[in-house]
């Protein structure tokens, strides 16, 4: 992260981009100094608690204790118009930050770290497998963008509505399948049944995987161990888990990479 305080944004505007993925744009001057690269890259969203004024919250930023913290990814940058977009899944209110994002309104503001390093940045593949749900599309979608015209491969999106279909830049040689599973908590099999399905391409291959955890960890297995794919050329990771908040998950992952 480029810097250990976290930043004041205000909320510009919010609106649902599509029924089940909210738009928050997010504006401060610092948004100008940062990278316009950095689309794809996560962030930490620091959340006010409901009522809490904006001196309260940034004295708490700067003070502690530290506010509910979530994970998030920078979808889209302007640094001269100092905006910044993040996409959060809608999942009900008992996430804070999905509940957040539902209610965020122009003048609304949260906390901001960050931003990490891009996940994906140099594209070197013969072929590309990307697979993301919708917690994981702002990360699938910076990346086709910032893939070479002639890429080629595949791309699996799952999202929770027909309607919740998006249109980014998809290089034409990625054969793109969008797939819905209305309730995310039940663990798709589809995707792993398609993986195990696919005409294996010769040469290198490179991933761009996120999503429910659980489906990740069979993902992992079928990529990494049963089709031997050198982890370099493989971004996979569990952005979420069925039934845990990010902190449970948080600490779950590396607990899991104690032992690995
Ligand atoms: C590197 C990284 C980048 C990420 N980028 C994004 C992003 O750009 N957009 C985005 O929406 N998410 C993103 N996530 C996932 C996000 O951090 C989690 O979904 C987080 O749990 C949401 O916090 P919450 O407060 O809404 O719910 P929590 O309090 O963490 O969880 C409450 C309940 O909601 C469930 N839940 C959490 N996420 C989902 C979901 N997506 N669908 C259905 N149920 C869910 C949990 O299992 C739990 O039961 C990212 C995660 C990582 C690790």
């Amino acid at each position: 992260m480029s810097s250990r305080k976290p930043k004041l944004f205000t909320v510009l505007k919010a609106w649902n981009l599509t029924p089940n993925m909210i738009r928050v744009t997010l504006t401060g001057p610092e948004i100008a100094a940062m990278d316009p690269n950095c689309r794809g890259a996560n962030c930490k969203i620091f959340l006010p608690a409901e009522g809490q004024s904006r001196d309260e919250f940034e004295r708490q930023l700067q003070d502690g204790p530290r506010p509910v913290v979530r994970t998030y990814t920078v979808r889209q940058l302007r640094a001269k118009a100092q905006e910044m977009d993040i996409d959060f899944v809608y999942h009900g209110d008992e996430g804070p930050a999905s509940a957040w994002a539902a209610r965020a309104k122009p003048g609304d503001f949260c906390g901001f770290g960050g931003p990490g390093p891009v996940k994906v940045t140099s594209f070197y593949a013969n072929s590309y497998l990307i697979i993301a749900d919708m917690s994981a599309l702002p990360l699938a979608a910076a990346t086709l963008e910032a893939m070479p015209e002639d890429a080629t491969g595949t791309a699996i999106f799952e999202i929770m509505a027909p309607t919740d279909r998006q249109h980014f830049r998809i290089p034409p040689g990625i054969e793109t399948h969008w797939i819905v599973n209305a309730d995310p908590h039940v663990q798709t099999e589809t995707i792993p049944r398609m993986v195990a399905a696919l005409d294996w391409p010769a040469g290198v291959v490179q991933t761009c995987i996120a999503g429910e955890s659980g489906v990740i960890k069979t993902l992992r297995q079928a990529l990494l161990v049963d089709r031997k794919l050198p982890k370099e050329d493989c971004y996979i990771s569990g952005y979420w888990k069925i039934g845990l908040k990010e902190d449970e998950h948080q600490t779950m992952k590396r607990a899991e990479n104690a032992i690995a």
